[in-house]
């Protein structure tokens, strides 16, 4: 059921399977790519204004004539708008951009050093005035999501990480499980590294799915939220295409024992922020 959800701490239902669209292209590629999404059953889109393609993603969740409330957009403040007013402006234009009068899901994008409790201020005001249906963060290890609980009014709903086979992070998982923070996966196909992995072609002859459908599929059995990006067609179909089958305990723990804590992404206490 590709209309699955996870049920975040304030009640709202979160689909655990979204489309990513770093890297596509604004215009047709990302038009196309959230079009197809939706047509597939997706009902997840994941953007941010960082990836320069807010308005192709608008443009797509319109033409494919769903319901504004079928469908669940996220979008995210970057590094350079921290701050309080600056993030209710940005949020504003996040909007504008998507041609929507709502998101579903708004996040702190990456935890700038002395900033980003103030961000997260701004975003409980959003939350408050109904702008955004959840609020949460990207790329806070423990002890930031700490800072945040420490001056925050609501606890974030979500906290969106580099995750994969290589990078399990599994006591950030379970610090979020107790504070029903929702664990969201990015990178999940280790930005296409995965595919070369012997193991996984073991995996996927096994269980006769693709390589992505076998990573993806550990995410959903872990309780992660994914977001594999593509824009072909017959990917974003076929990437979506993991709900008939299961992996078996064994199987999870043998992919749980791959993890080598390894970032491809940058380390959310040593990243280039000022971009
Ligand atoms: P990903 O792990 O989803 O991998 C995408 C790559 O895999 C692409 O090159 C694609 O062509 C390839 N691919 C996808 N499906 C395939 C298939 N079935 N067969 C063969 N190749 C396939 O990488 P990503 O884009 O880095 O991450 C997913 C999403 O996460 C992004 O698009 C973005 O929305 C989000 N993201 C968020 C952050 C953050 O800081 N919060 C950072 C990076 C990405």
């Amino acid at each position: 059921d590709l209309s699955g959800t996870f049920t975040l701490n304030n009640g709202v239902e979160m689909p655990y399977l979204g489309l990513g669209v770093y890297m596509s292209h604004n215009g047709e590629e990302v038009i196309n790519a959230v079009r197809w999404a939706l047509e597939a059953g997706y009902r997840h889109v994941d953007t941010a204004p960082i990836y320069r393609n807010e308005s192709g993603v608008g443009q797509g969740i319109k033409d494919s004539n769903l319901p504004r409330e079928d469908v669940f957009v996220v979008s995210k403040v970057w590094n350079s708008d921290h701050g309080y007013d600056k993030t209710i402006k940005a949020f504003d234009k996040s909007l504008e951009q998507l041609q929507l009068d709502y998101l579903d899901l708004y996040l702190v994008h990456w935890p700038v050093v002395g900033k980003y409790t103030d961000t997260w201020l701004a975003l409980e005001e959003l939350y408050k005035q109904k702008k955004v249906r959840a609020i949460g963060v990207s790329n806070f290890l423990r002890h930031q999501l700490e800072d945040v609980m420490e001056i925050a009014e609501i606890t974030p709903m979500v906290n969106q990480m580099e995750f994969h086979p290589f990078l399990v992070q599994q006591d950030l998982i379970d610090f979020c499980q107790q504070h029903k923070i929702q664990y969201e996966a990015w990178s999940p196909l280790m930005q296409g590294k995965v595919f070369d992995l012997p193991e996984f072609k073991q995996l996927a002859d096994k269980y006769n799915k693709s390589i992505a459908q076998i990573v993806l599929r550990y995410d959903l059995q872990k309780g992660v939220i994914t977001i594999p990006k593509s824009s072909k067609k017959q990917r974003i179909i076929s990437n979506a295409n993991i709900f008939d089958f299961e992996l078996s305990q064994s199987d999870m723990k043998f992919i749980d024992d791959m993890d080598r804590n390894h970032r491809y992404g940058p380390d959310p206490d040593n990243f280039e922020w000022s971009v």
